[in-house]
């Protein structure tokens, strides 16, 4: 990737986005749109369709059309994997143009962006399209005279519903398996970040995949995404995003067609630094890229730190070190580590935490404002707060921004007690040299992943899931094709 390539691709057109319908691309049924604006600056620099209700049913019965009528679902496997092989192939040699138009549209740093969005998109859809022709089902072990057949049969139309933080990357962690599966798909990306979505579905009708196998509809959660939610044709629902959106999707799941919903929510994911880490200064490094990284809109931001009482104050000082070196700034300029917050409410949001953390007693050691206003985009300096108290604001609920709460513990059952002390379960990480202790830790901490003497970057083959109300359900690894298949039960005489 080179800083000249990007600069060329900055300020390019972009045309006003239709819905992706049955294979084309369709306006909404009333011609509404949105103006999309660039967090980087502040300025709307294209439109994307506004979705009615109308639109998403069309959407909903061109997938319920197709499902039906086999193209997809009874394509023989090594045809439908050829399509996705096909399709990742498409996304990898277009991934500096969607990285770029990712980050216009939602203020993710370039070099994090490029990796986590195409690049992890292209990798996901290759290791689902390969799982197609290795996925058996089952012969069950029954009486000489009876056989029991179990098939993994596709489920019918999924329906999509995903954040703007990784919109690309969470997208295909549900799209892909689901597609593989042979089920057909109505996507409905984030109003703020629905730009790669839409390439990236109008890419897999160029690998080959059949019209009406993968729609996306473009508009308000309330309006399309409560529609797609509140659908009797809609068999399966995968979401990403915030606790109160899940709950509502529950709702509309029990006032509908009961469908099966997946949520992936919120995180207040703790980081356990013992006195005995291994490595003062990558576990101080770590702490703070693994919160402050995408401006801190990372699902398991290591939002939390725990730190042993007898290096709390030289490790917080080596944090506070690392997230003053940090620099925020234009998400396209390869040189900044800190891309843009990605909306003015969000930024509002962050600030309002920042302000009631302060009432509440917590110390600020660094941050805590917005900065560069002067560009029109919105930016927010990284955030630590020492002295958080377990049942404050801060310390339970989920910012979504770049600030971090940290506190200390005595021994190992309070760094447990604290770590679970919250209502999340999402992520988690202990830093210590003790072998016993970390496998005590995985075993005790209340969440979907246990990092131990790392943070992130864990690789598709293991699954991403939470427990308590981070949700439920599993994204990656071949778990998550649970959540589109159907086991069904043939018991044959013989
Ligand atoms: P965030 O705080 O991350 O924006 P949201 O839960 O509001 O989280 O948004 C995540 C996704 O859910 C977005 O695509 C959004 O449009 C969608 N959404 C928001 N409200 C609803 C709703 N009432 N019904 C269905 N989808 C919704």
């Amino acid at each position: 990737m080179k800083q000249a390539d990007i600069d060329k691709l900055r300020s390019r057109k972009v045309s006003p986005q239709a819905h992706l319908i049955h294979g084309k691309q369709v306006s909404s049924q009333d011609e509404r749109q949105l103006e999309v604006i660039s967090p980087i600056d502040g300025k709307p620099f294209t439109k994307i369709a506004a979705g009615g209700a109308a639109d998403m049913n069309a959407a909903i019965a061109s997938a319920r059309k197709t499902f039906d009528s086999g193209v997809w679902s009874d394509m023989e496997p090594k045809t439908r994997k050829a399509i996705l092989l096909k399709w990742a192939e498409l996304v990898e040699a277009e991934a500096l143009e969607l990285a770029v138009m990712g980050v216009r549209d939602n203020g993710t740093e370039i070099g994090m962006a490029y990796k986590a969005e195409p690049g992890s998109a292209a990798g996901t859809i290759r290791f689902y399209a390969e799982s197609i022709d290795k996925i058996y089902g089952e012969v069950a072990p029954t009486a000489p005279n009876r056989l029991g057949l179990i098939h993994k049969t596709p489920i019918g139309v999924i329906g999509v519903i995903v954040p703007w933080n990784f919109p690309m990357m969470i997208g295909a962690w549900k799209l892909a398996p689901a597609l593989s599966a042979g089920n057909t798909v109505v996507l409905k990306p984030a109003e703020v970040a629905s730009l790669t979505l839409l390439r990236l579905a109008q890419l897999a009708l160029e690998a080959g995949m059949p019209p009406g196998v993968f729609n996306v509809v473009t508009g308000k959660g309330s309006v399309v995404g409560e529609t797609l939610a509140l659908s009797m044709d809609v068999d399966v629902l995968v979401f990403t995003g915030s606790g109160a959106t899940g709950r509502r999707l529950l709702e509309y799941s029990a006032r509908s067609n009961l469908k099966r919903v997946y949520l992936e929510l919120g995180g207040k994911s703790p980081q356990v630094v013992f006195n005995d880490m291994p490595d003062f200064d990558l576990a101080a490094k770590t702490a703070a890229s693994s919160i402050f990284r995408n401006s801190g809109q990372v699902c398991i931001a290591a939002s939390r730190l725990l730190i042993q009482e007898d290096v709390h104050d030289e490790f917080v000082a080596a944090v506070v070190e690392h997230a003053k070196a940090l620099r925020v700034g234009d998400p396209l300029n390869m040189e900044n580590q800190i891309g843009a917050v990605t909306s003015s409410d969000q930024l509002e949001q962050n600030i309002r935490f920042v302000e009631t953390a302060k009432t509440e007693g917590a110390r600020l050691e660094t941050g805590g404002g917005a900065t560069l206003t002067e560009t029109g985009g919105y930016y927010m300096e990284p955030t630590v707060f020492t002295n958080v108290g377990q049942s404050s604001n801060l310390m339970q609920n989920e910012v979504f921004g770049p600030v971090l709460a940290v506190s200390s513990f005595k021994d190992e059952n309070e760094a447990i007690l604290k770590a679970n002390g919250t209502d999340f379960g999402l992520s988690s990480s202990v830093w210590t040299s003790n072998l016993s202790r970390a496998h005590r830790m995985v075993k005790n901490i209340k969440a979907g992943i246990v990092h131990v003497n790392t943070y992130g970057g864990a690789s598709i083959s293991v699954p991403l899931g939470g427990v308590k109300q981070s949700g439920n359900g599993h994204d990656k690894s071949l778990h998550a094709l649970d959540k589109y298949f159907d086991l069904k039960t043939a018991w044959i005489a013989l």
